[in-house]
């Protein structure tokens, strides 16, 4: 009976769903996305160890998430992925393991089958990787046109556990490093060893937006009750300036906004709304116009640390909404890169985001345009502890 180790690559800075929190340690259901793909492995009766290399910042967290799990000292990973699977291969070499499994962090739902099959390929190949044909017809893109359509004959999307017979892989990672190959078949490939293909599966998806968090969390069962709250906010009209920034996207106009940060009310009144889902105050709490820190800061910041609040509570945001209350400058022509801005902020498709605009008839002070308001709404759902 041959010895396998799993290596769980969790050394990646992923906040691209928004917050400080990489996204390994979201919680899922209640529990760290890094423990659901661990106890994954170490239910696995093939499986001898599970390791995990983590980023040398994330001590205290690996320590929550999995520290009573009995896995051993996790390793420093390294500046890249390739960079962080070498040295977890390095540090495990001296355990002397005959095969290697290595499994993403963010793919909690590997199921016992495909580690099965995975295993069993490595009896006649040196790797073995599970994969999926590609379903959807596949284009280049020029920008966002069309270059061309690719033939997706013989195409597969690449998953984990990656499986090698130690030594091959180790030796591969040795002679090929500095590279920022995104997975180690790419090595053994390179090496011109044979890697084979097993079945994947597609709930074996890897947790990268926060539409995967969502789908996560559907799987996993969990109760969500939703929430909704407002924001407003007002910003005085400067005098000079030659545009202004409204959902983060700048907008040509004859004056700015007056404002200690970028002053983009819209951005700050969505801010408000996130923060008010979660009932974690508002945005002066969080960043004082006070503190010489804030000073001219670009408002995504302050929303993307909104986000990463409802994302650390194990939540996810459904949808927002936007009102902006001017007379000039006209929103209109701007409002589609608005959409697409928030969205992107907040690693949401733009469907689930809205930029709306009025004005007041000429009434009141956005009427005599002194000032641009902006309301507000924000749903989210939250886990039911
Ligand atoms: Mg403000």
């Amino acid at each position: 009976m041959s010895k396998t180790i799993a290596l769980i690559v969790a050394a990646g800075r992923g906040h691209r769903l928004g917050g400080s929190l990489p996204k390994q340690y979201l919680p899922l259901a209640g529990q760290p996305v890094l423990r659901h793909t661990a106890m994954r492995f170490l239910a696995h009766p093939g499986i001898e160890a599970v390791r995990v290399v983590i980023h040398p910042d994330d001590r205290d967290l690996y320590n929550q998430a999995v520290g009573d799990l009995g896995l051993g000292e996790p390793i420093a990973g390294g500046v890249t992925r390739q960079d962080s699977v070498r040295l977890g291969l390095e540090a495990v070499s001296a355990d002397a393991p005959d095969l290697v499994l290595i499994q993403d962090a963010a793919r909690p739902f590997t199921n016992p089958m495909t580690i099965d099959a995975v295993l069993a390929a490595l009896k006649d190949h040196p790797g073995a990787i599970p994969a999926l044909p590609v379903a959807d017809t596949l284009k280049r893109a020029d920008g966002s046109r069309i270059a061309a359509t690719v033939p997706r004959d013989g195409l597969y999307r690449a998953q984990t556990p990656q499986g090698f017979r130690f030594a091959d892989i180790l030796a591969a990672h040795r002679a090929l490093t500095g590279h920022e190959l995104t997975d180690d078949a790419s090595l053994l490939e390179a090496a011109g060893r044979t890697v084979a293909l097993v079945p994947g599966s597609e709930g074996n998806f890897k947790i990268t937006t926060s539409e995967d968090m969502m789908r996560a969390e559907n799987l996993m069962g969990a109760t969500f009750e939703t929430r909704s709250a407002s924001g407003f906010d007002v910003h005085r009209f400067a005098e000079g300036g030659d545009h202004v920034m409204l959902c983060g996207i700048p907008v040509p106009h004859d004056s700015g906004l007056e404002g200690h940060s970028d002053a983009d009310v819209g951005l700050h009144a969505l801010t408000d709304a996130l923060l008010g889902c979660i009932a974690a105050g508002d945005i002066g709490q969080h960043f004082p116009p006070t503190d010489p820190h804030w000073k001219g800061a670009s408002s995504d910041r302050f929303l993307a640390h909104a986000a990463g609040l409802v994302m650390a509570k194990g939540g996810h945001i459904v949808h927002v909404d936007v009102t902006l209350i001017c007379e000039r400058p006209k929103i209109g022509p701007h409002r589609k890169a608005m959409t697409a801005r928030i969205a992107e902020i907040l690693s949401l498709s733009a469907d689930r985001v809205s930029v709306k605009a009025t004005t007041t008839e000429q009434l009141g002070f956005t009427g005599r345009r002194e000032g641009i308001a902006a309301q507000a709404m924000a749903t989210v759902e939250l886990p039911r502890i």
